[in-house]
Order: structure tokens, then sequence, then C-alpha cells
């Protein structure tokens, strides 16, 4: 069985490990209230969506009833 030759210096573990942090993932915020949503989602907070640049739910309408 292959055994390496060398330790891994902690140089080299960290140029290794310098691609292992967490991306963001893909996202985008609302025009409206600047919260973080999904892309072509409506905006959970305030109903607006970025495509049609309009509100397509009333939220405080809904939370009343
Ligand atoms: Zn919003």
């Amino acid at each position: 069985m292959a055994v390496p030759k060398r330790r891994t210096s902690a140089s080299r573990k960290g140029m290794r490990r310098s691609h292992h942090g967490l991306k963001p993932k893909g996202h985008a915020y609302c025009d409206r209230c600047a919260d973080p949503i999904k892309p072509h989602f409506l905006c959970a907070k305030c109903g607006w969506s970025n495509v049609q640049k309009r509100e397509l739910v009333n939220m405080e309408a809904k939370t009343e009833g």
C-alpha cells in the first residue's frame, strides 16, 4: 500500500484547505425591503416580485384575517 513519504506541513495543509470554505448560495435581495430572497421567488416578508416589479401578495391583508 502506498504510504506518504513526508508528513503534510501546516503550510501545505492550509493551502489544500483554502478551497474548503463554504461559498454563499445563489440568492438575490428584494428590491423593496432588501431582504434576501431566492431568485424568481416572491419575497416572503412583503410579497414583492423582483421579476414583475410589483407586489403579488398583500402580506398585511393576509395577516389581518
Ligand atoms: Zn420584500
